[in-house]
């Protein structure tokens, strides 16, 4: 049925840079004749999936949307796959995004961009544009995405879908394909709330395979959708809803907000001053972590080599200059500028410290309130090819999930209706380790 529904929208959706259609039917056959049997059935038991193409499949293509890895053939399952295997999802093939996750449009993909399926001509958003297509088009039940800097929010936000940010350390990131390393977090992109609860459920938990994976308990987010909101602490930051928001998405968080409201939250106007310094910050820190992180591109090790070096420095330099996009090597001059000496100081290290103070403006706000909602993105989704030669513009619609991902706490996009003909997400912010109430809220409220 998935395949058939690839099969009628996908030539205009493009969602996909890989199907897995022969071992996906394979496994579902033998998953139907476990139905004959009583053996014990996985969480996801079923459930057609798409992943985005830079966590790696083991045999399955993985390109990043990258030239440079046109070729590459992972020999592992990352974590999350081998936990969807265990829950015996049914992997239907590798979505598109933005090259190395660098981008909010899916225009930054070396191959082709994935369309909006609302609206055809316009962005789908990114990096995990692709993830949020499929879910949106019908072409995978659900799909993971990756986000460092809202690129599951946003792009859930642009195609009317639900993504969810877990807290930094909740979901491995072993075999997720590093841009910025103290940021990247994995996350399910679904039709509901209540399907995001059950593939976290499945994707959670300590990876001795991944250093910064956090050893917590992993609660039964299933359960805590309870729809009982009744004395939530709500906290609306004024500089969510100011200068810079489409005045069309601030009266849908408005109204979202009344709906909160009925159902017996309370909200009030709180402040997260450093706001301002967000995206400075965040560009500076993901684009240095990026320029050492992809440093192991070399045309040695992995993906495409060039052609006739004249000797090895010239086949690094070859290889790299044909096989990154342009919006990659612009992060990796930054960040390589960022983090040399003489300028590490001003630079880098003020951006960390910058983070720190980001940090704290949540701290402060949480210690009064459960949790924290604004938009997900400034506007809805805007026209294909009407940001691309402005790198600083595509950089601003990231100013309110970029706080988000500094701090390191989860966030989850829910719809919350349409401006011009477009879907308008609504993003609840929880403390860390807090999904269970976000995604309370975000299923009470939907
Ligand atoms: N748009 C942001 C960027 O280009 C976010 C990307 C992401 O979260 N992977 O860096």
């Amino acid at each position: 049925q998935a395949y058939q529904r690839i099969g009628q929208t996908e030539n205009k959706v493009k969602a996909y840079l890989t199907l897995n259609e022969e071992h996906a039917r394979a496994h579902a056959r033998l998953l139907d004749e476990q139905l004959a049997t009583d053996a014990p059935r996985g969480l996801l038991f079923g459930l057609p999936a798409g992943i985005k193409d830079n966590i790696v499949t083991e045999g399955l293509r993985t390109t990043c949307a990258s030239q440079f890895l046109s070729n590459y053939d992972p020999i592992y399952d990352a974590t999350v796959v081998q936990k969807l295997k265990k829950a015996q999802s049914v992997t239907l093939g590798k979505l598109n995004m933005d090259e190395f996750a660098m981008g909010g449009s899916n225009e930054n993909s070396s191959f082709y961009p994935t369309r909006n399926p609302w609206n055809l001509d316009y962005v789908p958003g990114g990096s995990s544009g692709g993830s949020a297509a499929a879910v949106a088009s019908g072409e995978a039940y659900f799909t993971l995405g990756s986000d460092t800097g809202g690129s599951i929010r946003q792009p859930a936000s642009y195609c009317g879908v639900v993504g969810l940010k877990p807290t930094y350390g909740l979901v491995s990131r072993f075999g997720l394909v590093a841009f910025a390393s103290s940021l990247d977090q994995i996350g399910p992109i679904t039709k509901n709330v209540e399907d995001s609860a059950y593939v976290l459920q499945a994707i959670a938990g300590y990876d001795n395979m991944d250093s910064t994976s956090a050893k917590v308990d992993i609660p039964d987010y299933v359960s805590a959708l309870n729809g009982d909101i009744k004395g939530l602490r709500i906290g609306v930051p004024k500089e969510y809803l100011g200068q810079g928001i489409d005045p069309k998405v601030k009266e849908s968080v408005l109204a979202a907000l009344k709906v909160l409201e009925g159902l017996g939250a309370t909200w009030e106007e709180v402040s997260l001053p450093h706001t301002e310094y967000a995206v400075a910050t965040y560009y500076l820190l993901a684009s240095s972590e990026a320029s050492s992180n992809l440093a192991r591109f070399d045309g040695v090790r992995y993906g495409v080599r060039a052609d006739n070096p004249d000797n090895l420095i010239d086949m690094y330099v070859k290889s790299r200059s044909q096989g990154f996009g342009e919006e990659v090597k612009r992060r990796i001059m930054l960040g390589t500028y960022a983090l040399s000496s003489g300028y590490y100081d001003a630079y880098y290290l003020k951006a960390q410290k910058v983070r720190t103070l980001i940090k704290q403006d949540f701290d402060q706000v949480f210690a009064n309130y459960d949790v924290i909602i604004g938009p997900t993105a400034p506007t809805t989704a805007f026209p294909i090819g009407s940001q691309v030669d402005d790198p600083l513009t595509m950089y601003l619609n990231d100013i309110v999930t970029i706080p988000v991902s500094l701090a390191g706490v989860p966030a989850i996009s829910v719809p919350c209706g349409f401006a011009d003909g477009m879907p308008v997400g609504l993003q609840i912010i929880g403390k860390a380790f807090d999904e269970s109430t976000v995604l309370r809220v975000a299923h009470a409220y939907e």
